[in-house]
């Protein structure tokens, strides 16, 4: 019998525990009430479980047989500060947050797969659920790591998988190597000397140093990228002046870069404060720069994509699982987990007739996915632990 056949007893089960986390969104590293959730619920299946994991992550681990193989597989579980415009009845009771991203249905899938893993224990290894905390913020899945989450819990692979409102749903896609760019910051203070307008020969001017800069910066992906490769830095703040006849002291830009490959973004993040720092300098100009170091670039193992799409392909057949043709200009911190772990991110297509964009105010997760999505890790989890 198929695995979603098998599962579909759970179905308004999940529907309830996906619905029961809409309710109840809780921030980044705030998310206790969920964790003690998870926590609870794995328990009462059988699993063994530790919190705290990252701060407010939990892992579930379950072991059957003598197989010594062991895979991971990971929800996040944080929800995001923007208040819910969906008038369900379940929709979020606390005001000002809600999940707009799915990580109520990501959570509720992977709940699913522990209850049936547990009920039929039919694999030979482990396999350890990592709930992770704040994936919107502050990078979850490099706090569950700095934790010693593969020391603690190893495994040979790692798994996640996002919902995506504008794939068809129940669809399946995949795609080797970067599925999501990186996202890197930096804060910039120019201090110049102020002064009359119309003097400007006793003065340093930071808005004239601050054009020159987001000019100069221009040419990063013009003149030191290879053409084939991509990249974006984008000045999203540029403040300066508040009178026409004065020069002010300093001026403030941020700029934001993102890139495809870990050399492209590495190559970004050397030559931006490079540039604003020399283009200053001949200005007579001091800048200051602060790095907001981002998410790095997801980048899927090869190997263990194709592993993942024959199962999708021995799930739910041909037609409902794609190559994707291009990667994701987010960012997305399950790339720490694949820094140090073989594996794969995947997406699950949401598209129905009330789909809203991620991170919408009218978003809510398509619980016709749930059964799909429980059952694919279920047959991921049995194929990578196959016993005999
Ligand atoms: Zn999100
Ligand atoms: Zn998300």
């Amino acid at each position: 019998m198929r695995t979603e056949d098998q599962m579909i007893v759970m179905k308004d089960e999940m529907i309830a525990l996906r619905r029961h986390l809409h309710e109840n969104p809780e921030l980044g590293l705030e998310e206790y009430k969920t964790s003690a959730f998870v926590a609870s619920r794995l328990a009462e299946w059988g699993w063994s479980v530790t919190t705290g994991v990252g701060q407010t992550g939990v892992v579930g681990t379950l072991s059957n047989g003598t197989g010594r193989r062991a895979i991971g597989i990971r929800a996040d579980f944080d929800a995001l500060p923007i208040d819910e415009e969906t008038n369900l009845p379940y929709a979020s009771k606390t005001p000002g947050l809600m999940h707009a991203c799915g990580h109520d249905g990501h959570t509720a899938m992977l709940l699913a797969t522990a209850k049936h893993l547990a009920e039929t224990c039919d694999f030979d290894g482990t396999v350890h659920l990592f709930f992770q905390p704040a994936e919107e913020n502050y990078g979850g899945a490099k706090l569950m790591v700095e934790d010693g989450l593969f020391e603690r819990f190893p495994c040979d692979a790692v798994f996640g998988m996002h919902n995506m409102p504008d794939l068809e749903e129940g669809v399946f896609g995949f795609k080797h190597g970067t599925l999501f760019a990186n996202a890197d910051g930096f804060n910039v203070t120019l201090t110049g000397l102020g002064g009359h307008a119309s003097t400007p020969e006793v003065t340093r001017d930071p808005i004239v140093a601050g054009a020159s800069i987001v000019l100069a910066l221009q040419t990063l992906v013009s003149r030191n990228l290879d053409p084939m490769e991509a990249g974006v830095v984008t000045v999203g703040v540029f403040q300066a002046g508040r009178a026409s006849n004065a020069i002010p002291q300093t001026a403030s830009l941020t700029v934001d870069a993102r890139a495809f490959t870990r050399e492209v973004a590495a190559l970004l993040k050397k030559r931006i404060p490079e540039v604003i720092r020399l283009q200053a300098q001949s200005f007579g100009i001091e800048a200051t720069i602060t790095e907001m170091t981002g998410y790095p670039v997801l980048v899927n193992n090869a190997a263990m994509t194709d592993f993942a799409k024959k199962v999708a392909l021995d799930t739910v057949g041909r037609d409902r699982v794609i190559d994707l043709q291009r990667s994701y200009t987010g960012s997305e911190d399950f790339s720490y987990m694949l820094e140090k772990k073989p594996g794969s991110y995947l997406v699950l297509g949401a598209k129905n007739a009330r789909s809203q964009p991620l991170h919408h105010p009218g978003y809510d997760f398509n619980d016709s996915i749930l059964l799909t999505g429980a059952a694919y890790w279920v047959d991921l989890a049995r194929a990578f632990l196959k016993a005999g």
